[in-house]
């Protein structure tokens, strides 16, 4: 469901192509136009696509989720892995079919995929139907774009990076009661595996003003949970003129009066401080959660991945947040099979993890991403190999994963409903971690805090309610 709760402008130029859009749409199509966004990969795509739905409304588009039906179609891709870009590949694919019943609709291709000019070229020459490709900068100028192809113009590939943050764009939120809230966007850390720094720019953080303006007006809505995001939030503030780090962040959205939770992601250990630790500890709006990927045990492989930190400073930290903060959960992101990574190698990440006793983990194989320094690796273990040592990783986190659960049996937290369970006369919510917990009340629970005692575990954690 579509909570259309924040609209405070496009950019002047930009509102005048969207009330052109919006005569034009309705003339061409005779109907108010309905669009189509369809979003794949992270939470900052998804996050994405909420102000790209909001300058759609703005511009007199209905969202809907039928691609048949929808005059505008969207795909807002991700290009972290090989399999996600076929998956987009043959979604494009379809749009053919609905193209050919209606030439006049538009079929648009954005973000970290189509920011690649290997891509955009692919998709101008193999797929003459799509009438729009942008990356993941310039979504402000939507309207002038769609206006542009409604009126005759010809197909737009737009791929310029820009400076800065274009702010108080329109935000057509997905939920009511969970919701992100970008902070930076971009990364500056170049690990030689990974093509964000490639797709998404250099690191530019939102001013400190603008995000705790968008914070009050999420709480004021209702909003009970606020995901701060980026790409590597522990370096937010770099570059901006004013003297913030993301610990004073952090502080300032807990100062906002309201009964709500904080949760970030993503952190970079290099950048993890002991200071922003003591302010998780210190404040109980934040989420007694820490997701602090660490890919490898191994400092040999690490330093490949040009992580920047050791094995010895990420143990080091966990142990500063497990003395700080006892009942936190943690979380990481590993990959298997690093071009070069030798089995012994592989017995560290391992030993890592059993060492930290991680609640979940984010568990991939290795995957190639073509421009990036780790794709011109010699890589000789064969992917059969890798897959055995997954298979490997994911038993030995199972246990961990299995034991950490009984650890909390019997323990009590405070859990946000945000919705009935299947069973009849039961509720569902998310602990202060990363979990589900289910409980019998009353549906007027919904959108609370209750606090849970948890009695067990089936699929998600079974509990009662101890107070409200
Ligand atoms: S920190 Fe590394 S893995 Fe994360 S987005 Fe930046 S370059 Fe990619």
């Amino acid at each position: 469901m579509i909570d259309f709760t924040r609209k405070t402008g496009l950019p002047p130029e930009q509102e005048g192509y969207a009330r052109r859009v919006a005569a034009l749409a309705r003339e061409i199509y005779g109907e108010t136009p309905k669009a189509c966004v369809v979003t794949f990969g992270c939470q900052q795509n998804v996050s994405d696509s909420e102000r790209i739905k909001g300058i759609l409304i703005a511009m007199g588009y209905r969202l809907t989720e039928n691609q048949q039906e929808a005059h505008f179609i969207l795909f807002n891709t991700c290009a972290v892995r090989e399999h996600a870009e076929d998956r987009v590949y043959g979604n494009i694919g379809r749009t053919k079919l609905i193209k050919q019943e209606n030439p006049k609709k538009i079929v648009a291709v954005c973000g970290c995929m189509a920011q690649r000019q290997s891509v955009a070229d692919k998709i101008k020459n193999s797929y003459p139907y799509v009438d729009l490709v942008f990356g993941t900068q310039g979504r402000h100028r939507l309207p002038e774009w769609i206006y542009s192809r409604l009126a005759g113009g010809g197909r737009r590939f737009e791929l310029g990076m820009e400076d800065g943050v274009p702010e108080n764009l329109p935000v057509a939120r997905d939920g009511k009661l969970r919701g992100w809230l970008p902070i930076m966007y971009g990364c500056d850390n170049f690990c030689t595996y990974c093509i964000v720094p490639y797709v998404r720019g250099r690191e530019r953080s939102r001013t400190s003003a603008a995000i705790l303006d968008e914070a009050r007006e999420m709480i004021a809505a209702g909003f009970k949970e606020i995901t701060l995001l980026g790409q590597n939030v522990n370096s937010y503030g770099k570059g901006l003129e004013e003297d913030i780090n993301f610990a004073e962040l952090l502080r300032r959205v807990c100062a906002i009066e309201g009964d709500f939770r904080v949760r970030f992601m993503t952190s970079h250990p290099k950048d993890c401080t002991k200071e922003l630790i003591d302010v998780i500890r210190d404040n109980p709006k934040i989420s007694r959660h820490l997701h602090l990927p660490f890919q490898s045990g191994s400092d040999r492989i690490l330093k490949q991945m040009n992580r920047r930190y050791t094995r010895a400073r990420y143990l080091e930290l966990i142990a500063y947040v497990k003395e700080q903060i006892p009942d936190v959960a943690l979380t990481s992101d590993v990959i298997v099979g690093f071009p070069g990574e030798t089995y012994e190698d592989f017995a560290q990440t391992l030993s890592l993890i059993r060492e930290v006793r991680f609640d979940s983990l984010f568990t991939f194989i290795y995957s190639p991403r073509e421009g990036t320094p780790a794709a011109a690796l010699p890589d000789p273990v064969s992917r059969e190999e890798k897959g055995k040592w997954f298979d490997e990783l994911l038993r030995t986190q199972e246990v961990i994963g299995k034991e950490n659960i009984r650890r909390r049996i019997g323990t009590t937290c405070r859990v946000l409903c945000d919705g009935k369970a299947t069973a009849e006369g039961w509720l569902s919510g998310h602990t202060p971690g990363t979990a589900v917990a289910e409980f019998e009340g009353e549906e007027s629970l919904i959108g609370q805090f209750v606090e849970v005692e948890l009695t067990g575990f089936d699929n998600a954690y079974q509990g009662k309610v101890i107070e409200q």
